[in-house]
């Protein structure tokens, strides 16, 4: 007797189901997309008890009539291709046929549409795959289908629903990706009877963005200039330089319309990113990919939140270059806000009551209003004893007249005024929008940070030869890991050169680099580097070295910085290509506008 049978249809659906349908959550994404598919520009969806009740989608679009009503629950029916061609070039969110049947197999589900200009509309109820009435209806122009009692005929998977509030949050979530991806349809989303938002159809992604994620995530974005690269159309939005968050959460990514999740995009934002992200953090995307669907497999998975690249080198060159040249634009308009400050200040005649000033009034117009430490202390030892002179960076004390140009872009010195220094440690300054305050430390590790990578660039960080070369044993691992990343190092500034058998000889080190073991600290820095040369390219990796060691030469929070020295920081840190943050992420100076301080004084409400 054969024992291979031909499942029923109803059970065949219940299996696909497992795959599609998992939660309210991925049943309101699968009836969203159909709704965008159809054409729809207006979108509602509601949801009960977390959707573990009920889930109702209406939309505007084309609906169908009677027989495609009935046909569109048949497992393998779509609109949408009709070839094995068609899967290799997908322009629609679906494609496989699967999503209907799989809900209306695990549930109550009603559906009633009506094509437009159509006299009547069809209603179709199904429970638990089986067809129970079609008949005539009046419904507005368009699609609803409701689907009531997930999972009711499969108490195992019914029992794996979380709580209301947990499930809710999974269908906003899912929501709120279709809502930014679609910017110009309307969407209402309304809990329990509850209208959690309105979002009128029509709007730009900007608008969209600022009534979902709030105008303060807005103020945290840059625009990336809508351009297409070698085949890539890269459009939206990135967080500014230092924003970051712990999750994943807010970093969205569309492909084709479509919200996907990629390791390949991840790293290459992380890498565009480098020293402007913070460890462990990522970056605020809402970031939309159009590229030719032949370039791109959609069919990975049944949910289609993967993806696969058929040339994930090229996209990820391509992200790494666009988030670079994003964050870049920042720059012109800080260094904007640093123009010289507007004459705010009073001034006795402006005042009836002459306010009790010092004998000369002016005196607050003066650059160098509170006095600096003392000129006596030097604040960096020298270091004479260095057999070369250690390059100009370290050597700040110079006098500002002239004041030095910074070497990229002069500027004159008046864009701002340093008031004083707080605390050791942070720089008082004045620009046209209020009030600056920097970090010296992160400032000078960013400047230290910016110059060594220009250096290795372009003929290698200047090293230091070291009197007794040293030797360095390490396991076959590691010496693999060196031995393939030599180039890199040398550039760095590291003279190291194979022995064999796991032995090195160390002969020339980086001139910032002030270690008191250096055979240590390389074997440290392995590990560490090792760690992120699995996704960096070569360059950044010396880049990573340089951020890990520049951070312990640079000027320290309480080191004490006269005025030209703090000068000549601010004029270089803003002659850096990102002088927002340190190489570590960390922002480096944090401006407080008038705007803010009218706020906090209570001028304005
Ligand atoms: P797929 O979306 O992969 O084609 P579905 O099972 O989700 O498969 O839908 C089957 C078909 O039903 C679709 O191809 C489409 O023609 C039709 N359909 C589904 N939802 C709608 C809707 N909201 N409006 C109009 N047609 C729809
Ligand atoms: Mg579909």
């Amino acid at each position: 007797m054969s024992r291979i049978a031909l499942l029923p249809e109803a059970v065949a659906c219940q299996v696909a189901a497992g795959e599609v349908v998992e939660r309210p959550a991925s049943v309101v994404k699968e009836l969203v997309e159909n709704s965008l598919d159809a054409g729809a520009t207006r979108v509602e969806v509601l949801i009960r008890k977390g959707g573990n009740s009920s889930i109702r989608v209406v939309d505007n679009g084309c609906g169908m009539d009677r027989d495609d009503a009935l046909l569109c629950l048949e497992r393998h029916a779509t609109s949408k291709i009709r070839t094995g061609a068609d899967l290799m070039a997908i322009h629609t969110l679906g494609f496989r046929g699967e999503a209907l049947p799989s809900i209306a197999s695990v549930s109550r589900f009603r559906l009633a549409t009506r094509e437009h200009g159509a006299l009547a509309g069809t209603e179709v109820l199904v429970s638990g795959g089986k067809l129970e009435t079609v008949r005539d209806c009046g419904e507005a122009e368009g699609t609803q289908i409701e689907v009531r009692s997930l999972f009711y005929n499969l108490p195992a998977r019914r029992k794996f629903l979380r709580t209301e509030n947990t499930e809710a949050s999974h269908v906003e979530h899912v929501l709120y990706l279709q809502a930014i991806g679609h910017p110009h349809i309307g969407f209402v989303f309304l809990s329990d009877d509850r209208l959690v938002y309105q979002l009128p159809p029509g709007q730009s992604l900007r608008e969209r963005i600022r009534d979902l994620a709030g105008v303060a995530m807005v103020s945290e974005l840059l625009e990336v200039s809508d351009e297409e690269v070698a085949g890539i159309r890269v459009r939206g939005f990135i967080g500014r330089a230092g924003v970051s968050r712990s999750s994943r959460q807010q970093q969205i990514l569309f492909l084709n319309g479509r919200p996907i999740e990629n390791s390949t995009i991840n790293f290459a934002l992380r890498e565009g990113y480098h020293t402007a992200l913070m460890k462990g953090q990522h970056p605020v995307t809402f970031l939309f990919l159009d590229m030719d669907p032949a370039a791109v497999d959609v069919n990975v998975h049944p949910a289609k939140r993967e993806v696969r690249f058929r040339d994930p080198a090229h996209v990820r060159e391509v992200i790494v270059e666009i988030t670079r040249r994003t964050l870049e634009t920042d720059r012109a308009s800080w260094t904007k806000t640093f123009t010289a400050p507007e004459p705010r200040r009073i001034t006795v005649e402006d005042h009836t009551i002459p306010l009790p000033l010092p004998a000369e009034p002016l005196a607050l117009r003066r650059e160098w209003t509170m006095p600096f430490p003392p000129a006596a202390p030097s604040p960096a030892p020298q270091p004479s004893q260095a057999a070369e002179p250690l390059p100009e960076f370290v050597a700040p004390p110079k006098p500002p007249d002239p004041p030095p140009p910074p070497a990229a872009a002069p500027r004159p010195a008046n864009d701002f005024k340093i008031i004083g220094i707080l605390g050791r440690l942070y720089i008082i300054m004045e620009n046209a929008s209020g009030l600056v305050l920097v970090d010296q430390h992160a400032a000078h590790e960013r400047i230290l940070f910016e110059e060594m990578s220009r250096r290795m660039e372009k003929d290698g960080v200047p090293t230091q030869r070291l009197l007794l070369p040293i030797t360095l044993h390490v396991p076959p691992k590691d010496a693999d890991w060196l031995e393939q990343h030599l180039d890199v190092l040398n550039r760095a500034g590291i003279g190291l050169e194979p022995f064999g058998g796991g032995t090195f000889k160390i002969d020339a080190l980086p001139q910032f680099l002030k270690a008191d073991d250096p055979p240590q600290m390389l074997r440290d820095m392995i590990d560490e580097l090792r760690e992120t040369s699995q996704q960096t390219s070569k360059l950044r990796l010396g880049e990573d070295m340089i951020a890990k060691t520049v951070c312990r030469h640079a000027v320290k929070a309480n080191d004490v910085l006269r005025e030209p020295e703090c000068l000549r920081l601010i004029q270089d840190l803003l002659a850096c290509e990102l002088p927002y943050c340190c190489p570590h992420g960390r922002p480096t100076m944090i401006q407080l506008s008038y705007a803010e301080l009218e706020k906090k004084f209570g001028r304005k409400a």
